[in-house]
């Protein structure tokens, strides 16, 4: 694992230091306006305000987005604060998580799912994923990485969100493993890395890609996959498996957990504390 100097090579993380709240699962939502007296920036930091009003790529799918306008809000809710951010990509805590330190990566710009990204946003991608891993690696243990990619917009593959995210998720669970009973008959897991996801979506195939370890990659393209398979698999995992549905259980507690923790590590590692 790679130290947390590696954030000199891009990674551009935010710490707040207002954590004024009202109670436990309602946190106060940070104003844009004061943003200079709530964000420590460094590494070049873009304040968000500023990134929203240069982002003037609107197309047809984003305007029905609800991941595109949580990027884009001025006053987005806790959970929707980018927690890091590189220049095309932010990292946010997941509603639903099923356990603490589980972050959603999102393209800023609109994209089904990242085998439609182009070679310079994965490559971008691959950087950011390492540097926040390695952040979360050092919080919460081993972290896995997992996708599920669906071919077009409302496919049963999909999170229920069409737009792309990658799953960050401190875990041991043997995801390999413990997924094969959800998959569709005939699937299985081939060997793959990062560029297996673009073929996948060149050839309209619906597809669930991990990388557990991270950098050890495994696909399976199918037309068949079903609905947050990776969540069932985890929610099952853990004995809870009526709670996979993350519109059903949102699961604040492990949410609101993984804002302070993380942000507190992040300032005591700027105070020199780590
Ligand atoms: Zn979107
Ligand atoms: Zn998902």
């Amino acid at each position: 694992m790679r130290g947390v100097s590696s954030f000199s090579t891009g990674l551009r993380h935010k710490v707040f230091t207002n954590t004024k709240r009202g109670n436990a699962y309602e946190p106060s939502r940070p104003n844009i306006e004061k943003a200079g007296q709530m964000l420590i920036q460094h590494d070049g930091l873009r304040e968000v305000g500023a990134v929203i009003s240069q982002d003037s790529t609107l197309d047809l799918d984003s305007t029905r987005c609800s991941m595109c306008a949580a990027v884009r809000a001025p006053a987005p809710d806790a959970w929707d604060e980018p927690l890091f951010e590189s220049a095309n990509f932010v990292a946010v805590t997941s509603i639903g998580a099923l356990v603490p330190g589980w972050l959603l990566i999102v393209p800023r710009k609109h994209q089904l799912s990242m085998g439609f990204l182009s070679n310079a946003l994965s490559s971008e991608l691959h950087a950011f994923k390492n540097d926040v891993a390695d952040v979360l690696g050092e919080i919460y243990g081993p972290v896995s990485a997992f996708e599920h990619g669906p071919s077009a917009a409302k496919r049963l593959a999909g999170c229920g969100v069409d737009h792309a995210h990658l799953h960050l998720v401190p875990t041991t669970i043997d995801l390999r493993r413990e997924a094969e009973p959800f998959l569709p008959s005939g699937a299985a897991w081939m060997v793959a890395d990062e560029g297996a996801c673009k073929r996948a979506a060149l050839n309209d195939l619906d597809y669930l890609y991990l990388e557990q370890p991270l950098g050890s990659g495994s696909i399976v393209a199918h037309d068949g996959i079903g609905s947050q398979i990776f969540r069932r698999v985890i929610a099952s995992a853990l004995n809870v498996p009526e709670q996979f549905n993350w519109r059903e259980h949102r699961q604040l507690e492990n949410v609101m957990s993984s804002i302070w923790t993380i942000r507190a590590y992040e300032q005591r590692r700027l105070a020199g504390c780590t």
